[in-house]
């Protein structure tokens, strides 16, 4: 099991400098995994990562959620342009040695003003159908992040993932849940991890508020211990923003509108420990 940080706790900019930046940060507050932000995999400096990664080793995954100009619910010009966009991302991340693509692969991440169409679903199924056999050659796995209402239209639900992976039918696209849009959208924190146990490949640590764990209204104890009865054991990734290090396109995006740290090392030291004190105890639970 790889424990993550997400680049944006470190830097906005993923040239050498930023790179090397996330990198150290991330392995130097205890995480194994860097997630990094793969928004443009078109303008991503793949050789300079390659010499950071080669340099200062650590796993790493990609993430992303499309534009507008992308967005595979779209028109078949956006569709098309969204599907190559997904598959250079793939690229990017096998180049690096990654195993994981995920996110709002499947939509803008934006808040949309009318529901879904069925022809546009159909459309986005066809788009990933091809994305995930291009990244089966590749040896990747898609996770498509389930997010709140304010974000997508496609679904806001584990089970509404599920509905739409089943239709995708791909053995290496599966879901990737996030404790803060579980928090906002999903009964509880338990039922959405059982229920999805079997298609769970990759999953966000959040607080309600995006800040320090433990500061919100996210109830964790339970969400640890629902990973720990589905048998989860792939990447768990610190998530937080703020307008001290992420650039403002992101933090637009994003809705971050104050800042709840400054201190990228100090709130990634806390959140590693954070996550890591409760798997250790929901380990235990099988001696119980
Ligand atoms: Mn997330």
């Amino acid at each position: 099991m790889h424990i993550g940080c997400h680049g944006l706790v470190w830097t906005s900019s993923f040239d050498r400098d930023g790179l090397e930046k996330a990198v150290t940060g991330t392995v130097s507050t205890g995480y194994d995994l860097l997630e990094i932000p793969l928004f443009d995999p078109f303008g991503f400096d793949l050789e300079a990562a390659t010499a950071v990664l080669a340099e200062h080793p650590v796993t790493i995954s990609a993430s992303l959620g499309l534009s507008a100009d992308a967005d595979l619910l779209g028109d078949p010009e956006q569709v098309a342009a969204g599907r190559a966009k997904l598959v250079k991302a793939v690229d990017v991340v096998a180049d690096l040695g990654g195993a994981y693509l995920v996110g709002v692969l499947y939509s803008q991440l934006a808040k949309y003003t009318a529901p879904v169409s069925t022809e546009a679903r159909r459309r986005s199924v066809a788009a990933l159908q091809e994305v995930a056999d291009h990244a089966s050659t590749r040896g990747l796995t898609l996770g498509l992040e389930v997010v709140n209402r304010y974000e997508t239209n496609l679904f806001t639900t584990a089970r509404g993932a599920l509905a739409y992976i089943a239709e995708i039918d791909r053995p290496n696209v599966g879901v990737h849940l996030d404790t803060y849009h579980m928090n906002i959208e999903e009964p509880d924190m338990i039922q959405p991890i059982l229920e999805s146990a079997d298609k769970l490949v990759y999953v966000h640590v959040g607080e309600s508020h995006r800040g320090y764990l433990g500061t919100g209204t996210v109830d964790f104890d339970t969400f640890f211990k629902g990973l720990a009865f589905a048998g989860y054991d792939g990447p768990i990734t610190f998530e937080s923003f703020s307008s001290a290090v992420a650039d403002p396109s992101i933090t637009r995006m994003l809705a971050v509108w104050r800042d709840l740290w400054d201190d990228s090392a100090d709130l990634a030291a806390h959140a590693n420990g954070y996550i890591r004190n409760r798997l250790h105890a929901v380990e235990t639970i099988r001696a119980h």
